[in-house]
C-alpha cells in the first residue's frame, strides 16, 4: 500500500514532472495498486479524475473518468499517459481541480484528442480517440504529469480575476500542515 497525502496548491509536488516508467506487459503490482488506491480517493472526493501528483508521487500514473451520463463517471486507470494527436477546434468550459478546492473557470482545450497510454480496463498499451469532456479530463490529469496546472491555461483576464481565490486556497494549504 502507498501512503497517500493529498497535495494542494501551491506544493511543489505539483510542479513536478513524471518521467515515463519502463516495463514490458504486466506493469508492476505497486502502479497497479496505487490506480485502485487513487480511484478510492477520486471517489470519495467526487472528482472527474486524479493524478499521482496530487496524492503526493511524481509517478506517471492517473485516473481519468470516461462520463456516464448524469454526472457520473468510471475511472480508468491510465500509466505512462502521452496525447499523440489534437484536434484544431477547441472547447471552452469550465473546468476544476481537486487541488485548487472551490475554484472554477472557463479553460480552453482541444475537443478531441488521441490518447495513448497503458489502460487498465483492457490491461495492456491502447491508444483510444476522446471526445469532449472525456478529452479534456484526459489533458488535465496529462497535464499534472507533466507538472502543468490547469491556471497555466487560464486567459490573462482569468488569471487577473482568480489572483485572491488563488491566495486564499494557499493560505488554507498552508494552515493545513
Ligand atoms: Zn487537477
Amino acid at each position: 500500500m502507498h501512503n497517500l497525502r493529498f497535495t494542494y496548491y501551491p506544493e511543489k509536488t505539483l510542479r513536478m514532472k513524471a518521467s515515463p516508467v519502463d516495463f514490458d506487459g504486466e506493469p508492476p503490482e505497486d502502479l497497479l495498486n496505487l490506480i485502485e488506491q487513487m480511484k478510492d480517493v477520486c471517489r470519495e472526493k467526487e472528482g472527474a479524475g486524479l493524478s499521482a501528483q496530487q496524492v503526493g508521487l511524481v509517478l506517471p500514473v492517473m485516473v481519468c473518468g470516461v462520463p456516464r451520463g448524469g454526472g457520473r463517471y468510471d475511472l480508468v486507470g491510465v500509466i505512462n499517459p502521452k496525447i499523440i494527436d489534437e484536434s484544431d477546434d477547441t472547447l471552452i468550459r469550465e473546468e476544476g481541480c481537486l487541488s485548487f478546492p472551490g475554484l472554477y473557470f472557463p479553460v480552453e482545450r482541444p475537443r478531441k484528442i488521441v490518447a495513448e497510454g497503458w489502460f487498465d480496463d483492457v490491461k495492456r498499451r491502447d491508444k483510444r480517440e476522446l471526445v469532449g469532456m472525456a478529452a479534456r479530463i484526459f489533458c488535465h490529469e496529462n497535464d499534472h504529469i507533466n507538472g502543468i496546472l490547469f491556471i497555466d491555461r487560464a486567459d490573462k483576464i482569468t488569471r487577473e480575476r482568480i489572483k485572491p481565490q488563488l491566495k486564499k486556497i494557499a493560505q488554507e494549504t498552508m494552515n493545513r500542515k
